[in-house]
């Protein structure tokens, strides 16, 4: 069972979760949580103000997010366990103290410092959440999950290494379920072989919750939110946003990896590899069942499932004669953006010409100066790409009429269709990203 920010955002979102996980004590539950709702986003400022100089308004910066974990333990555990947790909060605000005054002078590396900074969140949240529970009569543990999930060194979006991972996490969850005991873990946080602190990228709670299903081959992952299940768009763009009943797992991951937030791009994998369904639940709903994802789920001929969207996207587009009739070229491609581990989102080829996508730009400069060597380099900044999701596009005529004749008086600068054949995705520009959203939800999704 996962817990987002929102659920644990404060002394009502605790309770509603206490609740939540005391109707499933009888199933043997593994808890993880996020950290409180924008504490890593304050972690964040006050280690980007350290770096700037000034370490000390960095922690003030914090206090009132040390207040709020303390007000939750105040309202919802008994004086023992308060002053238990405030010798904890002092102990983190010491060390964060320390960790911001060794940004502020440089003293190690920055990327292993924000990695260890921003660890707190979890660590403060998941150990309220034991508290908590324990205080209503639950046996849960805290676990420090950096012994759990051991990743390579790549701060700020490390990579797992499963076989250690998953011995790790039986050797140290199994006899404590065994036991009937619930251990409550913080996500998103992990430790490099090395010993140190390491993160999964934002988001990545989902992640460390579905590694933990995957080791343990629970019989469900549940991801917890402040939403009904994954909707039929963003919520946010378009109130009109339904639950989506069920969905594959292909279909999951292409939302979820063109910008569905509520999963996490890398949620679905660990449940592929062990068949455990997935659960995307409301805790302030919790007996709505929410959306269910199976390996195989209803197919709808002709019908789209969801559209997801990913703003901030740049359009790379590359022009060379001597691609044409060559082989190498593409290679040679492909061979600049792994030097610079940079993900490349959607492509498009004609014969002397490919455009792609990237959604992260911070090795730009360098990979267009490589690319000059192969061609004509253009950049197009601000794109969005949009990305309509549905089993029942497989081999369905006329989805796609519907799709672009909705948006025929809208720029489309790049399409992609047929790589999976759950999805259709295209790119627009951002500030049209909203108004494509909603009028193509108005076509596919108008209630009769
Ligand atoms: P949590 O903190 O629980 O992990 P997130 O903020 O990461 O929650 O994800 C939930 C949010 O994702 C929702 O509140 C909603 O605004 C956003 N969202 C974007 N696209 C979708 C979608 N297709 N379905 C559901 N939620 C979505
Ligand atoms: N707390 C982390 C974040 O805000 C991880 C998560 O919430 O999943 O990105
Ligand atoms: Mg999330």
């Amino acid at each position: 069972m996962k817990f987002g920010g929102t659920s644990v955002q404060d002394t009502a979102a605790f309770t509603r979760v206490v609740k939540i996980v005391e109707s499933q004590k009888a199933i043997s539950p593994v808890v993880v949580t996020s950290a409180m709702s924008k504490v890593t986003d304050a972690l964040l400022d006050a280690f980007e103000t350290a770096k700037k100089g000034d370490s000390k308004t960095a922690l003030q910066l914090l206090k009132p997010h040390f207040a709020r974990h303390l007000q939750v333990s105040q309202n919802l555990t008994a004086e023992k366990q308060q002053k238990s947790f405030q010798a904890e909060l002092n102990l983190a605000k010491d060390e964060l103290s320390d960790l911001l005054l060794r940004v502020k002078r440089r003293s190690l590396p920055l990327a292993m410092l924000k990695d260890a900074i921003v660890s707190y969140g979890e660590q403060l949240s998941s150990r309220l959440l034991a508290d908590v529970c324990r205080a209503k009569k639950l046996n849960t543990r805290q676990i420090d999950a950096r012994r759990l999930i051991v990743t390579d060194d790549e701060y700020g979006a490390a990579t797992p290494v499963w076989e250690e991972t998953e011995n790790l996490i039986k050797l140290e969850l199994e006899p404590l379920i065994e036991s009937s005991e619930i251990p409550v873990l913080g996500g998103f946080i992990a430790a490099s072989r090395s010993g140190e602190t390491t993160t999964l990228g934002r988001g990545g709670s989902d992640y460390s919750a579905a590694l933990v299903a995957a080791a343990l081959r629970a019989r469900e992952l549940q991801i917890w939110t402040d939403v009904t299940g994954v909707l039929t768009c963003d919520p946010r763009i378009c109130s009109e946003a339904r639950t989506i009943n069920t969905l594959s797992y292909e279909e999951a991951s292409e939302l979820a990896y063109f910008g569905a937030k509520v999963l996490h791009p890398k949620t679905i994998q660990p449940a592929v590899d062990y068949k455990i369904p997935v659960r995307v639940g409301n805790t302030f709903e919790p007996e709505k069942t929410g959306t269910m994802v199976l390996a195989e789920s209803e197919v709808l001929p002709g019908k789209i499932k969801s559209i997801a969207h990913k703003t901030g996207i740049t359009i790379l587009r590359i022009s060379s004669a001597r691609m044409l009739g060559s082989y190498g070229f593409m290679s040679a491609l492909f061979q600049i953006f792994e030097r610079y581990r940079t993900v490349i989102d959607v492509i498009s080829t004609s014969e002397v010409s490919v455009s792609m996508t990237l959604d992260n730009t911070s090795s730009l400069e360098p990979i267009v100066g490589e690319l000059k060597r192969l061609g004509n380099v253009e950049i197009e900044p601000e794109n969005a790409v949009v990305c309509v999701v549905g089993e029942g596009l497989r081999g369905t005529s006329g989805v796609a009429s519907k799709i672009f004749s909705t948006i025929s008086d809208i720029n489309i600068s790049l399409i992609s269709h047929g790589a999976s054949s759950v999805n259709m995705t295209f790119v627009v520009k951002e500030d049209k990203a909203g108004e494509v959203i909603k009028r193509l939800h108005g076509t596919f999704f108008r209630q009769i």
